[in-house]
């Protein structure tokens, strides 16, 4: 469960950081995607596990932006639960 500090996506390149209480948790939300600042801002003090799927959540928040995929937002809540949850669960190594 590592969140890069940088994530490029299509021609994309975005900051990824733990932001302040007041950016993320004073507005109620545990992370945010900025596509005019071009980041991903991931709410501090909570457990790794739940920042982990906040950046996860910001990432397919990305994805849609980047390919103008118009997906509703309880769509992209499930794409990123399912996908967070693929990637901890996942076990072994393809090749070498
Ligand atoms: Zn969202």
């Amino acid at each position: 469960m590592r969140i890069p500090s940088s994530v490029t996506i299509g021609v994309h390149r975005f900051k990824v950081r733990e932001g302040t209480e007041d950016e993320t948790t004073a507005h109620g939300r545990m992370g945010f995607f900025d596509c005019k600042k071009g980041e991903i801002v991931i709410a501090p003090g909570f457990p790794k596990p739940a920042q982990f799927e906040t950046y996860i959540h910001e990432l397919v928040e990305a994805v849609n932006w980047v390919y103008d995929l118009n997906l509703p937002h309880p769509t992209i809540q499930d794409l990123a639960i399912g996908m967070a949850n693929a990637y901890v669960s996942g076990k072994g190594r393809l090749g070498g």
